[in-house]
């Protein structure tokens, strides 16, 4: 076997990492981390602890097996922790770390090959069937047989209504996670979006500018539901409605069955069918054409994301009382416009009334959620494996071409041989592949079978129909 290397620092990259140095021992394991916090990421590197996870404690955890779980972790820096609360995001990245570095201890022990790199993976490069050279930094080559994109979504394009002089005048946030740098007091913040980044950017900058009046715009204006206190009570013909849901054709037979579940949901409640969908949302994602696939995205997937990925009821709580004490305006309108300087004047057409107004903003903050589109993004490394043939971008934008397994492939469904991915990039293929509880199994799963990759069936996957 050769040496692997697995690109990116977040939640991804150190699942994929810590489950190859726990199995794979034919060569070195490459960890390419960038310059942030290793295993962290976007999503665990906030230090705010109004940002909380999503998911319950007890679903939560970076690989299948670990020597401490989340909640033991979280109990002994917090007192009593129960499986089924919503911690503090910090936290999940603390644990991480230590999960990784007990990986690292024992693959030391072991005598396993290691490196961890902190800087960049600039291009990647294939020599044939041997791999992969690998560029990290300026000019350092890795030599690997096979790759890794743990890379999760793209840095934030400005939105197409945002004028040059907006964007040059430093009252456009680009990244919702730098407020930081905006050290005035503004009168009036905008948030352009309603989703979960949109609701915990909504909170820092409520504790962070107290006088400041907040302001949050999306198309629909819907802010995510709130997961009920307690885990709800199973619907108890769920696997019924799963197999209906996989029998359908198309959006609209699938909405009907899942309403139909709705009302006939006795004690469950529709949070608790959504959620049982969780098995099979990636098959019946699979199962559309992509017609389908873009009339979803482009008329329901506003409402699925608000009751898929739900606020923690703390989150909710906080967010409805700003809303409550009139300091949170939510607004349904599309931004036609954004430009000037201090302050931004931004123009908005309503949603229900199609009035265009126009309000002014000292700072508007752009939270619109994961950018996946590479064909469009500005990642030096995916451009360059997309003008070198190594990778193909998803029709829909939502990541690269790969099989459900993570291995890229190319226009025609033919696998890449040594090029796999993890995470977001996977969306096109799999649509729900960002949350920790699917990325640890995709992370075991990968892992697994790049340890049991022998040469040969590497090189002879590149004959595969
Ligand atoms: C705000 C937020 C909250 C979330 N909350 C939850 C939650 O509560 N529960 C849950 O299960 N999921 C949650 N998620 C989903 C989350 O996406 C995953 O849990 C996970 O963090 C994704 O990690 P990632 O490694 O794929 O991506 P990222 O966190 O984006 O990490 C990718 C890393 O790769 C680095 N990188 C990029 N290019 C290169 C390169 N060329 N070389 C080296 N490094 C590179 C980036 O700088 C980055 O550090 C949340 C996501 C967000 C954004």
């Amino acid at each position: 076997m050769a040496d692997i290397a697995v690109i990116g620092g977040g939640a991804a990259g150190a699942a994929a990492f810590g489950e190859l140095l726990s199995r794979f021992d034919g060569g070195t394991v490459h960890w390419i981390v960038g310059q942030h916090a290793p295993g962290r990421g976007v999503a665990y590197g906030t230090s705010d602890d109004q940002h909380l996870l999503n998911v319950r404690a007890s679903a939560m955890g970076v690989f299948q097996e670990h020597a401490e779980d989340f909640i033991q972790h979280a109990a002994r820096q917090l007192g009593q922790v129960k499986g089924t609360d919503f911690l503090p995001r910090r936290l999940f990245g603390d644990f991480i770390q230590a999960q990784v570095g007990a990986r690292i201890d024992a693959a030391r022990r072991a005598g396993r090959s290691f490196r961890i790199h902190p800087q960049s993976a600039r291009e990647v490069v294939s020599r044939g069937p041997g791999g992969y050279a690998v560029r990290v930094g300026a000019d350092r080559w890795l030599e690997v047989g096979e790759v890794v994109l743990a890379v999760g979504a793209l840095a934030q394009r400005p939105l197409r209504s945002v004028s040059t002089t907006a964007l040059a005048g430093g009252a456009y946030e680009l990244d919702p996670w730098r407020l930081d740098r905006h050290p005035q007091s503004p009168r009036r913040v905008m948030v352009i979006g309603t989703g979960l980044t949109a609701v915990d950017t909504l909170l820092s900058a409520a504790i962070r500018w107290p006088h400041a009046e907040l302001v949050a715009v999306s198309r629909h204006g819907l802010l995510p539901f709130t997961h009920a206190a307690l885990p709800l009570t199973p619907y108890a013909r769920q696997e019924e409605l799963n197999r209906a849901l996989l029998a359908s054709e198309g959006t609209a037979a699938m909405f009907r069955h899942v309403r139909a579940a709705m009302s006939d949901a006795g004690d469950a409640e529709w949070r608790s069918i959504i959620d049982g969908m969780r098995p099979v949302n990636a098959q019946l994602w699979q199962q559309l054409s992509h017609p389908r696939r873009r009339q979803f995205l482009r008329h329901a997937r506003w409402v699925w994301e608000a009751a898929r990925h739900r606020m923690a009821p703390a989150t909710g709580e906080a967010i409805y009382q700003l809303q409550e004490e009139g300091r949170l305006q939510v607004l349904a309108a599309r931004v036609l416009d954004v430009d000037g300087t201090a302050p931004l004047q931004v123009t908005l057409r309503e949603r229900s009334t199609q009035l265009v107004s126009a309000l002014e903003a000292d700072l508007v903050i752009q939270a619109t959620g994961l950018d996946t589109a590479v064909a469009y993004g500005a990642h030096d490394l995916l451009s360059q494996l997309l003008r070198d043939g190594l990778a193909v971008a998803d029709p829909l934008q939502l990541g690269v071409l790969a099989r459900p397994d993570g291995q890229l492939t190319d226009g025609e469904g033919k696998p890449v041989p040594g090029l796999h991915a993890i995470g977001s990039l996977l969306r096109g293929n799999l649509w729900e592949c960002t949350a920790m509880p699917e990325i640890r199994v995709a992370a075991h799963r990968l892992a697994v079978r790049l340890s049991q990759q022998s040469p040969v069936s590497r090189e002879s996957a590149s004959e595969l129909p």
